[in-house]
């Protein structure tokens, strides 16, 4: 009897690759879910790279017969402080920063050295988790840093839900985005985008994938479960969850992306700039300063948003005010309601456990996306589910 998965995003189509008989139901009418691509262009709506220590992922991708199109990349960051730019990659441009004293730039670099050694723990994880991240680093770091630092990331992040935060969130944040050598941040990408990724998946799975049908509701009938969706119910013997609107109990983070197209870059070598001072923006992220403008024939950036919807003007305006563009090819725009966990305090209490009441479930809300969501995590919570299908089949 066959499986039903609900959701073809990155862990429903994971979970579809090694289990046989499974019937995957798609509210889209496309495939990918947040790493969904715009077809016409082979680029993600929202902004994707992955790392060298994404130990599922880069397996999964030789499985795949995906190597041959990774790149990598050393890309440059930098911070947008009263309208102006500021490069923070080399020692010299660290140095230079104006917005933080010497001492609290050592104390920036000994906070970073301790999250990534604190995220390799769970147990840490486990005990920061009910703690309240922006006095835990007010703590830590002292309140100058803070406020000049990580307060308007946090805000630019959470929105007005800022306060809310966990101190494992931090730590599993500044340690994530930490990888950097004075050359930058070494980030991986496909050549020819994330969608291969997701075509691949949807191609080596004997899935039945249907589109266009949104799942409302699950039962239990008779041994079997049952799903009642926009077209029609259907049955299975075994269930898996991904899509986190039919997950309760989380708090979920929206996101709005508008990718541009200019003729001149948005930003000089920068490929991921922080942004402090513009409404809603609250990073803008230079494709093209990672990937060669020559492969789409133009500069490409994402503005993105954590705490309401862009729409095409207000962008417009914030490229001609704050970064003196005002020749813009075309800008497509993006919104999505479930991008991520608000990780209050606490977060870990609703963290949904693979199998519950005999439902599988495996997504954003599982706990390999915890402290942080990423294509990995989402592939190694579809991966487990999987394993325990296997495991209990035999
Ligand atoms: C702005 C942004 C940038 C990101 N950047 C990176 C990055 O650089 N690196 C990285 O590793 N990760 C990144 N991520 C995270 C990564 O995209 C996700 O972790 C991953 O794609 C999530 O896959 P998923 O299948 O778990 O969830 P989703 O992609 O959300 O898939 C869920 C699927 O379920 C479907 N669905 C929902 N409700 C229903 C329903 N009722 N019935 C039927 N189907 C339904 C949805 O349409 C969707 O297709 C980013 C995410 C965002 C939002």
């Amino acid at each position: 009897m066959r499986t039903l998965i609900i959701g073809a995003g990155l862990s429903g189509l994971r979970v579809a690759l090694d289990i046989e008989e499974a019937l995957v139901l798609e509210k889209s009418q496309r495939i990918g879910g947040l790493l969904d691509i715009y077809p016409d262009l082979g680029i993600e709506k929202f902004y994707h790279h992955f790392f060298e220590f994404n130990t599922e992922l880069i397996p999964l991708l030789k499985r795949l017969k995906l190597w041959r199109y990774v790149r990598w990349y050393e890309t440059k960051t930098g911070f947008l402080v009263n309208g102006k730019i500021y490069p923070l990659n080399t020692p010299i441009e660290i140095l230079r920063y104006p917005h933080l004293s010497i001492t609290d730039k050592l104390r920036l670099a000994l906070f970073v050295r301790e999250c990534r050694e604190m995220m390799k723990r769970r147990e840490i994880l486990e005990e920061m988790d009910e703690i309240d991240g922006n006095e835990w680093v007010k703590k830590k770091c002292g309140e100058r840093l803070y406020q000049n630092f990580f307060q308007p990331l946090i805000e630019s992040k959470f929105g007005k839900d800022a306060n809310r935060i966990s101190a494992s969130w931090v730590i599993g944040r500044v340690g994530m985005r930490s990888s950097r050598g004075f050359r930058g941040e070494r980030v991986g990408y496909l050549k020819g985008g994330f969608g291969k990724l997701v075509e691949a998946l949807a191609e080596k799975s004997d899935a039945e994938i249907l589109k266009g049908v949104r799942v409302k509701e699950v039962n239990f009938s008779g041994g079997f479960k049952e799903v009642r969706t926009s077209k029609g119910c259907f049955k299975g013997e075994h269930l898996i969850v991904t899509a986190p609107e039919l997950v309760r109990n989380i708090k979920w983070q929206k996101t709005s992306c508008a990718l541009v197209a200019t003729e001149e870059p948005v930003l000089e070598e920068i490929y991921w700039l922080n942004v402090q001072g513009i409404p809603r923006i609250g990073a803008v992220i230079a494709h093209t300063n990672m990937v060669s403008p020559e492969e789409y024939g133009c500069h490409l950036t994402y503005f993105v948003s954590y705490t309401g919807e862009l729409d095409e003007r207000f962008v417009r305006k914030v490229l001609r005010d704050h970064f003196q563009i005002r020749d813009v090819k075309w800008i497509r725009i993006e919104n999505a309601n479930y991008t991520a966990p608000v990780y209050e305090r606490g977060y870990l209490k609703n963290i949904a456990p693979y199998e519950e009441k005999g439902i599988y479930y495996a997504g954003l809300f599982s706990e390999s996306n915890y402290p942080e969501r990423s294509m990995e995590g989402s592939i190694i919570a579809g991966r487990k589910v999987a394993e325990m299908l296997g495991s209990e089949r035999k």
